[in-house]
């Protein structure tokens, strides 16, 4: 008589960037080969995987924190007879490595970016000898060794989907430890990336969201043995039937070629926002983050993209803080953020990450400083950012719904400029690219009503997104392409 195990149960917590996203899915993946079925609750997990991040101090800590709680769940599982393996993964086990195990002995694995393709054996291995430790940059490429997902798990996770395009960096910004945690750039090739997408287009997948660490500094091997440019896949990923979406993320100013500022206005199905982080606003700053372009440089890359795509929604990352920014460098990052009028922006206080440059400088700005600085960054950040919303309402937007809404009877979706749309409409919306006319804007999220035209169910919506005239019947509505283009307000 055959006898069935239950499916061991699998919990992962993601931390961090997509980057981390797209690694916790491949990692249940990987590990759905050897039986293990995810759960969303940490109670009942046979193997639980914190994937880390430590791109700055606090990040790290969270994840000690959370080892502490983690503790109590060991010896509850213990008791009732169960075996629970703690994994560490991600950047914070790729910098720390064993003393993750020397100061929280309740971890059983230590697992690093470039290893998660040996998962099953690594936990397989944790749970007879404890202690495991791989940190290792194996030379094998891990996407060859790492599973495809189902269909169905595919369908579980949504119509917009993360691919990894590229890993690692070879900047060496001098307060960025993702050069010493990720390692050396790597680009995936053309044919590999092609085939995920189909594959995730034929599970229900509409829109396609390519992400890397320097994501268009890709250069991957084409099918002519050349080496393609990001704008170069670009243009291949929009002819695959399909794809009524794409985006990548994140972006380095400096590797904005023609190509790419090209493609924006040429491709209807690349999404009308981008991220690309500036840090600073201050030359001298910019300078001492070793980031390899100026201010003027910076503001020159917008105005070729509104170029190209007026109602392009831009988007950043700034450090407040960093070693030796004074008041002026400061006024000067103020300053780039009105020249701009950034749709969103994430801004953080400059962390000092041990082995980085900048961390070892005798100019550290204090505490107290950064965080005034930062409540003022991010009150002009939220100024703009509203306004921007405020510009889209009375128009009408193709909504990619995503998710159940906040709210009973809601739905929740995206808009081509990234906005999160809050709507009344039903289930079934799930996946489809509808009309919506937006009605108003909320705490970060805008809010709206499906577009039915004489009491008849809203079209279907497959193709591309374009841009929906502003309507004639609102005047005076001010459109967000005019807005951007205009560079504020
Ligand atoms: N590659 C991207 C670029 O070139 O801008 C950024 C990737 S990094 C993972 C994401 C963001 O974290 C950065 O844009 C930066 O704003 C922030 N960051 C990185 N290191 C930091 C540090 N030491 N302190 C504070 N913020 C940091
Ligand atoms: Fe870090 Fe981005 Fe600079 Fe690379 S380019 S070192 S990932 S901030």
């Amino acid at each position: 008589m055959s006898v069935t195990r239950a499916p061991r149960k699998l919990y992962v917590k993601s931390y961090g960037c997509q980057m981390n996203v797209y690694d916790s899915q491949r990692m249940a993946d990987v590990l759905a080969r050897d039986g293990y079925v995810e759960t969303a609750t940490p109670d009942d997990a046979d193997v639980l995987v914190l994937n880390t991040c430590h791109i700055r101090e606090k990040a790290a800590e969270k994840v000690y924190s959370e080892l502490g709680r983690l503790r109590v769940l060991k010896q509850k599982a213990a008791r009732d007879g169960r075996r629970l393996t703690v994994a560490v993964a991600g950047c914070v086990a790729q910098a720390e490595g064993e003393e993750i195990i020397r100061r929280a002995p309740v971890v059983d694995l230590v697992v690093g970016p470039q290893s998660y393709h040996r998962l099953p054996d690594l936990v397989a291995r944790a749970a007879v000898e404890g202690r495991v430790v791989d940190t290792d940059f194996p030379a094998e490429d891990k996407f060859d060794h790492l599973a495809a997902p189902t269909a169905a798990a595919t369908r579980s996770r949504g119509a917009a989907a993360f691919v990894t395009v590229q890993e690692g960096c070879d900047k060496f910004c001098t307060f960025c430890v993702v050069p010493y945690t990720r390692g050396a750039e790597f680009s995936r090739p053309v044919q590999k990336i092609l085939a995920e997408v189909e594959d995730l287009v034929a599970a229900g997948v509409k829109e396609i969201r390519l992400i890397g660490q320097n994501v268009n500094a890709w250069h991957g091997e084409g099918p002519d043995g050349r080496t393609w440019t990001l704008a170069r896949l670009l243009y291949r990923l929009a002819e695959v039937p399909g794809v009524a979406r794409l985006r990548y993320t994140t972006s380095h100013p400096r590797d904005m070629d023609d190509a790419l500022i090209a493609a924006h206005g040429d491709l209807p199905a690349l999404m009308p926002q981008l991220h690309l982080p500036v840090q600073s606003g201050s030359d001298r700053i910019l300078d001492a983050m070793n980031r390899k372009h100026g201010r003027a440089e910076y503001l020159r890359v917008i105005e070729r993209l509104k170029a190209a795509r007026p109602d392009i929604a831009m988007s950043s990352d700034f450090i407040v803080g960093f070693p030796g920014e004074t008041e002026q460098d400061f006024a000067d990052t103020l300053a780039l953020v009105d020249a701009v009028g950034f749709a969103s922006a994430y801004s953080f206080k400059y962390s000092p990450r041990p082995g980085t440059p900048a961390a070892d400088s005798d100019d550290q700005v204090s505490e107290a400083e950064k965080a005034e600085r930062l409540a003022r960054l991010q009150a002009r950040i939220d100024h703009h950012a509203a306004a921007f919303n405020a510009a889209t309402v009375g128009r009408t937007a193709q909504v990619l719904f995503e998710s159940a809404g906040r709210h009973d009877g809601q739905m929740t979706g995206k808009s081509p400029w990234m906005q999160a749309v809050q709507v009344m409409a039903p289930p079934s919306v799930k996946g489809e690219i509808l009309p919506v006319r937006i009605t108003g804007t909320g705490t970060n999220s805008l809010h709206g009503a499906l577009v039915v035209a004489n009491g008849t169910a809203p079209p279907r919506h497959d193709g591309p997104d374009r841009i929906t005239p502003a309507d004639p019947a609102l005047p005076g509505v001010p459109d967000p392409a005019v807005r951007a283009a205009s560079g504020g307000h």
